[in-house]
């Protein structure tokens, strides 16, 4: 029989490429979201890629009897936990919207799961909990930074209460993996990322500006101490991040975790600076975008990138499609939600 993946926030970006690829792996999945960052077009898109009506539960994590009714009508396996609020600057402005919604929910997870008997959780984190490293490719073992930000900081508590939790537990298994800069979408176009309002990350500006959503790209920055001058990340795309996902729910389903609680970095171990990823975007698309050097965005790194050594030995995991590939899918997705 089929082992079942409950994926909370399944409608949103990742969510929804790690439903596709888990139902693609052989799994039954179920999707609980609340909608509140997304709608009900990323699980349509999921159903129609994979041909399957994927359950979708609405309700919100912190809801304990609606998560507890959950967990009574489905005989749920492991759990991957991306619901969450992720917009840095928000999580300045209204921290304990943050906490309470991104710690409460993984909390309130945690116990039903134990309650049921569920072992296995893997949790949606962040490069973000390095910080700009003092040495740089970040390994697993390169130390967490004093996040700079609530958003950053819930990351690094779920973090923590995973392996607390694990570590109290006889049984229970957990699964940290710190996402670098993920991009891109299906090469379906049937989901990718939907960000509401002004979008603060590179990739949708970038796509809003071609499709003439934006009027111009502002680049943050040219005077790093980078070889062009603007910020260097890892840029991870979608669907590969999404494959990661299986990767770790089979490993801890098939009992392969060396430790109960474990970390893994995903992202491609290459370094991209913003002036290349621009380019790289109007080459591979075949236009030219309309763009200006700004001044620095506060409390952004200088560089980060992934060591993915731990993630390619032990989960058999490397990310495989090209950022030409990525970029592509990104402004496919683009012009099909603006109908061009
Ligand atoms: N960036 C930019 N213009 C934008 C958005 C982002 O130049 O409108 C830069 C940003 O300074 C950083 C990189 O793009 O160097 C990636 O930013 P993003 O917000 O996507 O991810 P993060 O800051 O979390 O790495």
């Amino acid at each position: 029989m089929s082992k079942c993946v409950l994926v909370t926030g399944g409608a949103g970006y990742i969510g929804s490429h790690t439903t596709v690829e888990l139902t693609a792996a052989g799994y039954d999945v179920v999707i609980a979201d609340n909608l509140s960052n997304s709608d009900m077009s990323g699980v349509e898109g999921v159903r129609t890629i994979t041909g399957k009506n994927i359950p979708f539960i609405e309700l919100n994590c912190l809801d304990r009897a609606a998560m507890e009714k959950l967990f009574e009508d489905y005989k749920i396996d492991a759990v991957i936990h991306f619901a969450a609020f992720k917009a840095v600057g928000e999580s300045v402005a209204e921290p304990l919207k943050y906490y309470s919604n991104n710690i409460e929910s993984f909390v309130t997870l945690l116990q039903v799961a134990e309650k049921y008997g569920v072992n296995n959780i893997v949790f949606s984190s962040s490069a973000t909990v390095y910080g700009q490293p003092d040495v740089l490719p970040a390994t697993e073992q390169t130390p967490r930074k004093p996040a700079t930000s609530p958003y950053g900081n819930t990351k690094q508590m779920c973090e923590d209460i995973l392996r607390d939790t694990v570590a109290a537990s006889q049984s229970l298994k957990g699964i940290a993996l710190r996402y670098f800069n993920p991009i891109g979408a299906h090469p379906s176009a049937l989901i990718g990322e939907l960000p509401k309002g002004v979008p603060n990350n590179l990739v949708p500006f970038i796509t809003q500006t071609a499709a003439g959503v934006r009027e111009c790209l502002s680049i943050f920055g040219d005077d790093y101490n980078t070889p062009d001058g603007s910020c260097l990340r890892d840029y991870i795309d979608v669907v590969d991040l999404a494959k990661a996902h299986v990767t770790a729910v089979s490993r801890m389903l098939d009992d392969k975790n060396k430790e109960r609680y474990e970390i893994f970095n995903i992202g491609t171990g290459r370094a991209v600076s913003v002036f290349e990823l621009v380019n790289t975007f109007e080459k591979v698309n075949n236009l030219k975008l309309n763009y200006k050097v700004v001044g620095r965005r506060p409390g952004d790194v200088e560089s980060v990138w992934a060591d993915t050594t731990l993630a390619e030995t032990e989960l058999g995991w490397k990310a495989e499609r090209s950022l030409d590939d990525t970029l592509k899918s990104a402004w496919e997705w683009e012009k099909r939600v603006r109908g061009l």
